[in-house]
């Protein structure tokens, strides 16, 4: 039972990445009165192993590291440094394994289409061409301008009158990488993003050891959904779904974007006006995935990625990636982003993998695949979690760095925001993540430091 008359210090609300980050990093400064309040039955929030079977362990969340570092992209503040989620994996001896350099410009991939088989060789240099195209002109584009417009000016060869295979060609290199719509992402904005630099890593016992290992030393209460939070008084009122009311001086909030953007939470005073703007300013992302263990491979066993371009409006399958190449089993992941991935989040699970099928089947037409080659899958379908309700966010036409960091900023020096979303540098991924938590809790500890009367009340 919880002590009504309990006051924390500090108390967060998600057990994602960034809450434990947050809370670990108050406990190693010496802070126990603290507490995390997940709302759901586990800890890790967008990063969620599962066993497939007793052989394989599936990502149905994030499954790299984006880049182990040193460095990234020449940003002083990271330069010589690790990616500070190898450097957790390092701390807890977790096994990392790796995979490319760069995920989306790696060259050994093959491209499929609808028609049948791969797509005629003329395709490979036009997608080079696409990148190149990106790069010199990104920085010269209007802020307003969609990746959609913006590689309006782009010539496709004989491509050029196919509006579907455009959309594709440009899906698996944009959409599957920032999980937006070639409509809403920004062509300035998505240059912005940077990643570590190094090679790219995978967790073959799973993601999921690491918010694991953060947690098992901390105080978390599962089950715990908020839905109101009151911060007009110097002690923060928290209220859950069950009516059980909390108290605490200070207060990070992790929650998703699209559960921010979506008022499940009922702040008072309301949140001000500039960082509800900032909130929908950022683009809410879907992506989900479709792993599937076949009894053996039938697919190129040395690609990294099998991209599709299908006839459908909404680039079905656009993306899979071979999991046999790195981890010896035979395993395909297949993505789908933005448009697929909301209609197939209504199939159910027999629908999901009969149209898989049929794509895996146009491109491997001589495979003959059915659903008895099938050992075992798993589906994410993460816009239908109530908790999450998206993926992860882009860079939508019209938002900037400012509003991730008008999102993370403080409010009364009380209530303090982190996620995935509010470090812009790298939104969307678990490094965002990790450093928005630490950033919040470090403005905690500069905040008591400031204010002497309230390093009094805090309990060391
Ligand atoms: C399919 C997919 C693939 C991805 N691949 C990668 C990848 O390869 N590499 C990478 O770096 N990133 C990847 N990401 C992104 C990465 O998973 C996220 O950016 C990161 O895990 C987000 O962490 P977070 O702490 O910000 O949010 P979350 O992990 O979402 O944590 C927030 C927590 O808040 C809880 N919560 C929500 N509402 C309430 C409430 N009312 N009360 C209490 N608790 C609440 C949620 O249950 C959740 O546990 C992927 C994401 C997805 C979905």
């Amino acid at each position: 039972m919880e002590n009504p008359e309990q006051i924390y210090d500090v108390i967060i609300i998600g057990a994602g990445i960034s809450g434990l980050g947050a809370a670990n990093h108050l406990k190693e400064q010496g802070y126990e009165n603290v507490l995390i309040l997940e709302s759901q039955d586990r800890v890790g929030g967008r990063i969620y192993s599962q066993n497939l079977n007793d052989e394989v362990t599936v990502e149905l969340g994030a499954s790299w590291i984006h880049g182990i570092g040193p460095g990234a992209n020449d940003i002083p503040e990271w330069r010589d440094k690790m990616n500070p989620l190898y450097e957790l994996s390092t701390k807890y001896n977790i096994k990392t394994a790796k995979t490319f350099n760069d995920m989306y410009e790696t060259d050994q991939q093959k491209i499929f289409w609808y028609k049948g088989g791969e797509m005629p060789s003329d395709i490979y240099p036009i997608v080079y061409e696409s990148r190149s195209f990106y790069q010199q002109n990104c920085k010269e584009t209007d802020e307003e301008l969609s990746l959609h417009e913006f590689f309006k000016k782009f010539d496709f060869g004989p491509y050029q009158d196919d509006e579907k295979l455009k959309k594709s060609i440009l899906g698996f290199d944009y959409e599957s990488e920032y999980d937006g719509d070639l409509s809403q992402l920004s062509a300035r904005q998505i240059n912005n993003l940077q990643h570590f630099d190094g090679e790219e890593r995978l967790f073959p016992l799973g993601y999921s050891q690491i918010p694991n290992a953060l947690a098992k030393s901390l105080k978390i209460n599962l089950n715990s959904k908020i839905q109101k939070i009151d911060y007009t008084r110097d002690i923060i009122d928290i209220q859950t779904t069950n009516n059980i009311l909390y108290k605490t001086r200070k207060l990070i909030v992790t929650v998703p974007l699209a559960i921010l953007a979506s008022n499940v939470i009922e702040f008072t005073p309301l949140l001000p006006e500039k960082k509800i703007q900032s909130i929908n300013r950022l683009g809410v992302g879907f992506f989900d995935k479709l792993i599937i263990q076949f009894e053996e491979v039938f697919w190129d066993e040395d690609i990294d990625w099998l991209t599709y371009i299908s006839d459908s409006e909404t680039s079905d399958w656009s993306i899979s990636f071979n999991h046999y190449k790195y981890m010896k089993q035979p395993l395909l992941v297949m993505f789908n982003t933005y448009s697929s991935a909301i209609k197939f989040s209504l199939f159910n699970d027999e629908e999901l993998i009969s149209s898989a099928l049929v794509a895996l089947n146009i491109m491997y037409p001589k495979a003959k695949i059915t659903r008895e080659n099938i050992k075992a899958f798993k589906r994410s379908n993460w816009s239908t979690n109530e908790h999450i309700k998206m993926s992860y966010s882009f860079a939508k036409v019209g938002c900037s760095s400012a509003d991730s960091e008008e999102i993370a900023k403080g409010v009364d020096n009380k209530v303090w925001f982190a996620g995935e979303h509010t470090v812009f540098e790298f939104l969307g991924t678990v490094t965002a993540a990790y450093i928005s938590g630490l950033r919040a809790a470090q403005n905690i500890l500069k905040e008591i430091e400031r204010d002497p009367n309230q390093k009094l009340e805090l309990s060391q």
